[in-house]
């Protein structure tokens, strides 16, 4: 087991004192080893790779597949929808949470794992990672909820664990309550 430290510097400009002032954010990750899994994470990489193979990627021919494990313990999945009209389509990450949201509007998801299959039909060497927009849903799935969703990203090198999808995505865009 490993861990990284990705740091991320903000300068905000502060009026008072009539200079710049870094923010930083950072985000550990822990990386694993299949091995070093748990039998409930285990679960959720087998959910998360089976579902690659229900994804329809004609055009990239990559082909994503995601599993949230929910606090009532159901695994939803889902994979990337892709669409001749481009924009039409959608990623895994949001067709899966959009599916857990709509099926258990009131059950927060607990951990959300990705994993991938590229052109040569193997699963990704290193962490598949998430786009941005899917970044800005998880973001709100946990805000939803207010608890956060742990991240599992698959490869077969080793398996990134992030705590939060909010440390995917440290300067999110939110709505001004
Ligand atoms: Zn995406």
């Amino acid at each position: 087991m490993q861990t990284k430290l990705v740091s991320y510097v903000k300068r905000k400009n502060v009026q008072s004192a009539n200079k710049m002032k870094d923010i930083i954010k950072s985000v550990h990750i822990i990386l694993k080893e299949e091995k070093e899994l748990n039998e409930e994470e285990l679960q959720l990489v087998k959910a998360a790779k089976e579902a690659t193979f229900r994804s329809y990627a004609p055009y990239s021919h990559f082909q994503v597949g995601a599993a949230a494990l929910l606090n009532n313990g159901e695994i939803i999945t889902g994979s990337n929808q892709e669409n001749c009209a481009y924009p039409s389509g959608l990623c895994a990450e949001r067709t899966t949470l959009f599916y857990a949201n709509s099926r258990y509007p009131d059950v927060p998801v607990k951990r959300l794992c990705i994993a991938a299959r590229g052109t040569s039909g193997e699963f990704t060497q290193a962490p598949i990672s998430p786009c941005g927009a899917c970044r800005q849903v998880m973001t709100e799935t946990e805000h939803r909820f207010g608890v956060p969703m742990q991240i599992m990203l698959y490869g077969t090198e080793g398996i990134y664990f992030i705590e939060s999808a909010r440390d995917l995505l440290p300067v999110v865009f939110e709505a001004i309550e």
